[in-house]
């Protein structure tokens, strides 16, 4: 039997990029190693990625998982975008996000990603939207249980199973605030790690979703009003926090993204502004604040940190629709760039 290999990449659209994918069918003689992938490529002018006259753009193979749509010896292959003379292209956020890991390497960043979406009706409204006016009010939702709060436990189940076995280190799954919404958690991981295992765990959700005729989105603010919006927060710690006293790395570690709030907040999603206003769990998004168990600042220290005086930070801040490559590199260059 021939290998189904997906070959998935980051497109150009803006201002949120978009994952897309083909097949290339390869010989079963061959491996399913990293190393057995072959060099691809794309029509980048079809992807914002190319003009016409030059659209030749390269799928350079980065990491492989097991497909646990199509099962078998078949994979998933993430890959990074290349210019046809050996250069990363420029929408290619993987390569900066793989030297600062190299760079940083030896205080072994750890991330945990926890990606909030929102499940779409053909029509456009959330699932548990009626289609026309409201549900009743968010309270009951989150983390909820019964026919009437909770729509989407199918697509979840199914989503978490194929993370499974695929070797996404999912790590759970909620229910969330507003109906229809949904969080899935990546990690604790390294900074590559988990970029490549959430764009793999977005693809899959996307896939499952297909089939059960919905749409997913990570939209930062998919319902305008008194709807919260979907987030991804971004857990994170190093060697030194994670040790005894850590505690005193975890503060300079907040002290370090207040320095460079503002460089952050750019790079933290489409539409940041109109997620991060204060209400709905969050501090506003032109600013800072950090605080033990506090929901409401850009930074938590969560409370069991606090007693054990170590562990990770909560980055609060990140959209959903974030590049988690452009993410997790920013925090570490930002903390362990400030670290002596
Ligand atoms: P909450 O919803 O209360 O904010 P979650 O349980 O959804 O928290 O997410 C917590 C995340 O923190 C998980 O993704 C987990 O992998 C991550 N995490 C736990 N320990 C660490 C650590 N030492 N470094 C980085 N991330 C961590
Ligand atoms: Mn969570
Ligand atoms: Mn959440
Ligand atoms: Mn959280």
């Amino acid at each position: 039997m021939a290998i189904k290999a997906e070959y998935i990449w980051i497109d150009g659209t803006e201002p949120t990029p978009q994952l897309r994918s083909k097949t290339k069918v390869i010989s079963d003689d061959s491996g399913t190693d990293l190393a057995d992938m072959p060099i691809w490529g794309f029509d980048g002018s079809s992807t914002n990625q190319a003009t016409g006259d030059k659209s030749d753009c390269v799928l350079k193979p980065a990491r492989v998982f097991p497909d646990p749509i199509r099962g078998g010896e078949n994979v998933l292959v993430m890959c990074e975008v290349m210019l046809v003379d050996g250069k990363a292209h420029p929408t290619n956020t993987r390569a900066a996000a793989a030297r600062t890991a190299k760079k940083y390497k030896k205080h072994e960043p750890m991330f945990g990603i926890e990606q909030e979406y929102t499940m779409l009706k053909p029509n456009g409204n959330p699932l548990g939207f009626p289609d026309d006016g409201f549900p009743a009010p968010q309270g009951p939702y989150y983390c909820g249980v019964g026919e009437i709060a909770i729509t989407g436990r199918n697509i979840a189940e199914d989503h978490m199973d194929a993370c499974l076995a695929a070797g996404v280190t999912i790590s759970g799954i909620n229910a969330e605030v507003m109906p229809g919404q949904w969080e899935f958690q990546v990690g604790p991981v390294g900074l590559l790690e988990v970029s490549d295992e959430l764009w793999i765990g977005r693809y899959l959700l996307h896939r499952i979703a297909e089939d059960y005729g919905v749409v997913i989105s990570i939209d930062a603010k998919p319902v305008k009003g008194d709807w919260n919006g979907a987030g991804a927060h971004t857990n994170f710690s190093t060697k030194e926090m994670r040790e005894d006293g850590g505690i005193k790395y975890i503060e300079a570690g907040c002290k370090a993204l207040g320095q460079r709030a503002a460089v952050h907040i750019a790079s933290y999603g489409d539409g940041v502004e109109d997620r991060l206003t204060g209400a709905h769990e969050t501090q506003r998004h032109d600013q800072f604040s950090y605080g033990v168990s506090d929901r409401g600042a850009s930074i938590r220290i969560p409370w069991q940190v606090a007693v054990d005086k170590k562990g990770y930070l909560e980055d609060r801040r990140p959209n959903g629709n974030i590049d988690p490559y452009v993410v997790a590199r920013l925090m570490v260059d930002t903390i362990c760039g400030a670290m002596k």
